[in-house]
């Protein structure tokens, strides 16, 4: 792991910070048992989750991209935030902790009582149409039903490659890292684009807790290398400490 005199410093950051801000990734929910799109190849049919997220999928072969999500929502459902997530949200609730942006369509921030939560992806918890946009349920998905209004094929409400951000979050999230003094940017690669943008934008310090270095690890002020909820946890004790 880390240094723990990084640990020391970045927990002095988010004590003295007026305004943090949290960006994740898929890494922040690989300790709850949800492969990131790195490690995934082989967890589907072997195929590249990068393919069939996609717009592409959706639109030429159907039943393909339907019983991926299918699949996706079912192991969701054997899954939980874990303490990470927790910490986050108790943070939030010091005051220590502002927006958290993610990534992620798990849910597992709000879920875990994140407030404010900008989820730049969607989410896999809601459904909608993909012909006609009318909202459905997510029994009509998981059977296989088409839209109940124009018959047209069921998606969940998450962002595939080649479709636009929802504009709430993405300016949401955009607000609130060009605010902060203090971001905190948690697993991910930052290869997906737009977000990938976003560290980019910070006017205060950008802190980095990943697993695997990345090819951004440079635009950092410190990158603590480590897994995300035992690094949080190793924060959480030096903010307590400091609390005392
Ligand atoms: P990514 O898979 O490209 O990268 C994940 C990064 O997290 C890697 O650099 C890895 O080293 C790091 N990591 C893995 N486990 C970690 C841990 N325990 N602690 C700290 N770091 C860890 O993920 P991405 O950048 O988020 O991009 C993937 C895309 O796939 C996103 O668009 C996201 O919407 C989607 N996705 C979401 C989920 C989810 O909702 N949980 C899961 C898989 C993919
Ligand atoms: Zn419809």
């Amino acid at each position: 792991m880390t240094e723990r005199s990084d640990i020391r410093e970045v927990a002095h950051w988010i004590r003295t910070s007026n305004y943090t801000a949290v960006l994740t990734g898929a890494g922040m929910s690989t300790e709850s048992g949800i492969p990131d799109f790195r490690s995934a190849g082989g967890w589907w049919r072997q195929v590249d989750p990068r393919k069939v997220a996609t717009v592409e999928a959706l639109e030429t072969d159907y039943p393909f991209f339907r019983d991926f999500y299918r699949a996706r929502i079912e192991g969701l459902r054997a899954c939980r935030p874990h303490r990470g997530h927790y910490l986050l949200a108790e943070w939030e609730a010091k005051g220590w902790v502002h927006a958290v942006a993610t990534q992620n369509v798990d849910g597992f921030h709000l879920q875990a009582g994140s407030r404010t939560v900008y989820e730049l992806h969607g989410s896999l918890h809601t459904f909608r149409c993909h012909d006609c946009g009318s909202p459905a349920e997510e029994p009509e998905f998981m059977e296989g039903r088409s839209c109940s209004r124009c018959g047209g094929r069921l998606r969940p409400n998450i962002v595939l490659f080649g479709e636009l951000l929802p504009s709430d979050a993405w300016e949401g999230a955009l607000a609130a890292i060009r605010w902060a003094d203090l971001v905190l940017v948690i697993g991910t690669s930052l290869e997906v684009y737009p977000v990938s943008q976003l560290p980019s934008m910070a006017k205060g310090k950008l802190v980095f807790i990943n697993l695997e270095p990345t090819a951004e690890d440079g635009m950092f002020d410190r990158v603590i290398r480590g897994k995300a909820g035992e690094v949080l946890a190793a924060l959480d004790g030096e903010l307590r400490a400091a609390e005392a």
